[in-house]
């Protein structure tokens, strides 16, 4: 079902105390908010119990940031999906260009973790984005959209109808610059197409993409007003509690 979301992506910040104060107060301020937007907050492994815990009467939402593609087993240092479930994630980020990057993570890779964390009925937000020298040489579209049909063309309707996709051109992620709101719809609308393919128009309507790359509380409204942008997966800003608040309320 398509929704607004606002995700947010600690990475590996915070402490146990430091998380723990951060959760109460997103929990207490938006004891208003109803649904939408959904909040979720991908939190380090260690801190997802806790972060469940906190938020278990309010609406925001606990995920992870990564999974295994394994079931189970002699994986050392390895986290499954069935543990992240078990502790009360509903949702896995996969495909961060940080993973795709620093853990040399592959196509083939992330589609073993697709089906691990949908197996295990986490909810997954799919990442997908193209690099400074695919935007400056006018590559990007057919990048973005090859990363995402590689995937695509080995998963099945009904696999492909659960996923969120978070467009994050990775020249915007974490360096406080934005793409233009206009080359961010520009981008969904592409995707938006491509899910058409697999899904037919009404499959792809519903469907949220998330935008990703150096959202702010100040330009988080410009950005989420495109037809096409269903709200945000946020790194930075989603580390102080008035900057993410910002954010979420740009809805
Ligand atoms: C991210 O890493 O998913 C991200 C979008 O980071 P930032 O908001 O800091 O650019």
């Amino acid at each position: 079902m398509r929704e607004n979301i606002v995700a947010g992506n600690w990475k590996m910040n915070l402490n146990a105390q430091e998380a723990n104060e951060l959760t109460k107060i997103l929990v207490n301020s938006t004891q208003n908010l109803g649904n939408t937007p959904k909040v979720i907050l991908c939190t380090p492994n260690v801190f997802i119990p806790q972060t469940v815990s906190q938020t278990q009467n309010s609406a925001i939402k606990v995920g992870g940031q990564n999974c295994s593609r394994f079931d189970k087993g002699a994986y050392t240092g390895e986290t499954s999906a069935s543990m992240l479930k078990s502790v009360g994630a509903e949702y896995v980020i996969i495909g961060h260009s940080e993973r795709r990057e620093y853990f040399n993570e592959s196509n083939t890779q992330l589609l073993g973790k697709i089906k691990q964390a949908q197996t295990n009925n986490l909810k997954v937000i799919l990442c997908c984005g193209e690099p400074l020298q695919e935007r400056s040489s006018g590559n990007h579209i057919h990048f973005v959209t090859n990363q995402l049909e590689d995937l695509f063309n080995q998963l099945n309707k009904e696999e492909i109808e659960k996923l969120i996709v978070a467009y994050e051109p990775i020249w915007a992620i974490g360096t406080g610059e934005t793409a233009s709101p206009e080359q961010a719809q520009e981008m969904h609308a592409v995707i938006r197409r491509l899910l058409a393919k697999y899904l037919g128009e009404g499959g792809a309507s519903e469907i949220s993409i998330l935008y990703g790359g150096s959202v702010k509380g100040n330009n988080a409204k410009e950005i989420f007003s495109n037809p096409d942008i269903d709200g945000g997966l946020v790194g930075g800003a989603s580390l102080n509690a008035n900057d993410f608040l910002a954010i979420i309320n740009a809805f």
